[in-house]
């Protein structure tokens, strides 16, 4: 028998643990003593009842989600070496679709490496780890990212509300090097700005990279609305692919400063107008003002957080919806994003379309996308097809 901590798993969880399923619920492990007397986050075998090896994982009894699997080969070590080689894979994914240094490196289970997020900007790794068990293994982790990336600067932004259910404590630090107030970003040929320690999630959101492409790719010579616009992801793009104006508008001064100097760079300020406010309020203000755009693209933050929040934020997302589409000139696109994992995209993209059609509007569908594939989906984890994108003609 092996030693360490053993987790035996009910008889009908096998098959999903075989077909590849990553984590295993608290329901699905059979109790024994050890398991009273396991330190959150500590290593496991994870066995058959008929004493099989099934995979190796790490187990946290605080967690509903009582153990992550890390590997299926009951030889693999998890020590240094297994994170170069999970890094090293993810890395050569990443080089191939977006050569440069630039992208999300390791997007959690579907890398490999539950409970870890690390999002590369060139020098500068940010780290998110939101497990105990991924906690545990950071002397390893850090190792490995000092050998095989070499940067200048590690910046850990553990302050995500998942790591409270782990019954870890949140907490940003640099880990290498020194935190710059803000870092350059090079994406789709355009040069933007965030601030990685103080920032939204870990300062910047590659997983819109494509999206911003197809709306920057219809943006020539049209007005453009950057709602929710964060550092300018979008609106900076589609002026850098010659749009007349785009407008941004975000409830963050530091957000909207680092927009701001992002056209500054991109030698683009002269098509950019900042407002900051309360989205609802400033789109209002627009509608009353009979303003119109060709282009309106709406990215607020989740509005469905958690189960209970889904009719409020359903609402919200129908709200949001009608300004939306009471801005649009004819002809023009309208986009909607969502990144709530609590908002199914069948559902949303009804509620979209009811708008639509209650507006009596002649609309298509364009396009429904999701993240840029450097966050690839876990294919039996549905919660990882988290953000959705819509974009609709609508004449
Ligand atoms: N579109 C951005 C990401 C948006 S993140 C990109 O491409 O990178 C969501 C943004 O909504 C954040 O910048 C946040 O400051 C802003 N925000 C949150 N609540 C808001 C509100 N009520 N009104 C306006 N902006 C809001």
């Amino acid at each position: 028998m092996p030693k360490g901590l053993i987790l035996a798993i009910r008889k009908k969880y096998e098959e999903n643990i075989k077909k590849g399923a990553p984590w295993i619920p608290v329901t699905e492990i059979i109790g024994n003593s050890a398991l009273e007397t396991a330190v959150s986050g500590e290593l496991g075998k994870i066995l058959s009842l008929s004493g099989k090896f099934l995979a190796t994982g790490y187990y946290n009894q605080k967690s509903y989600i009582a153990c992550r699997i890390l590997s299926r080969d009951p030889n693999e070590k998890i020590d240094a070496s297994f994170f170069c080689r999970r890094i090293a894979a993810a890395l050569e994914k990443r080089e191939k679709l977006f050569p440069g240094g630039y992208y999300r490196l390791i997007h959690s289970e579907a890398d490999g490496l539950p409970g870890l997020i690390l999002d590369r900007f060139g020098g500068t790794l940010i780290c998110q780890i939101s497990t105990a068990g991924m906690e545990r293994l950071k002397p390893q982790l850090l190792a490995t990212l000092g050998k095989t990336l070499a940067p200048e600067t590690i910046i850990f932004r553990n302050d995500v509300p998942a790591r409270l259910k782990e019954g870890l404590k949140n907490y940003v630090s640099v880990a290498k090097g020194e935190a710059q107030g803000f870092t350059k970003i090079h994406e789709n040929g355009c040069v933007y700005f965030a601030d990685l320690l103080r920032g939204q999630k870990t300062g910047w959101f590659y997983d819109q990279r494509e999206n911003r492409k197809f709306i920057a790719d219809l943006a020539e010579g049209k007005s453009v609305l950057d709602c929710y616009c964060y550092n300018g992801g979008f609106g900076i793009l589609a002026a850098n692919h010659g749009a007349k104006s785009v407008t941004f508008i975000d409830s963050s001064a530091r957000a909207l400063e680092l927009a701001a100097l992002a056209a500054k760079e991109n030698s683009l300020l002269e098509s950019c107008e900042f407002i900051r406010a309360k989205a609802f309020d400033a789109l209002e203000k627009l509608q009353k003002a009979g303003r119109k755009f060709d282009i309106v693209l709406l990215d607020p933050p989740a509005f469905v957080k958690t189960r209970a929040d889904k009719k409020s934020g359903m609402m919200g997302y129908e709200r949001l919806m009608k300004l939306g589409i009471s801005l649009i000139a004819p002809s023009g696109i309208l986009a909607l994003t969502s990144c709530s994992h609590h908002a199914p995209r069948g559902e949303l993209k009804k509620l979209l379309e009811n708008c639509l059609k209650k507006s009596e509007r002649e609309f298509q569908l364009l396009k429904s996308a999701g993240a840029a594939p450097d966050h690839p989906k876990h294919p039996l984890l549905p919660e990882s097809d988290y953000l959705k994108f819509f974009a609709f003609r609508v004449e």
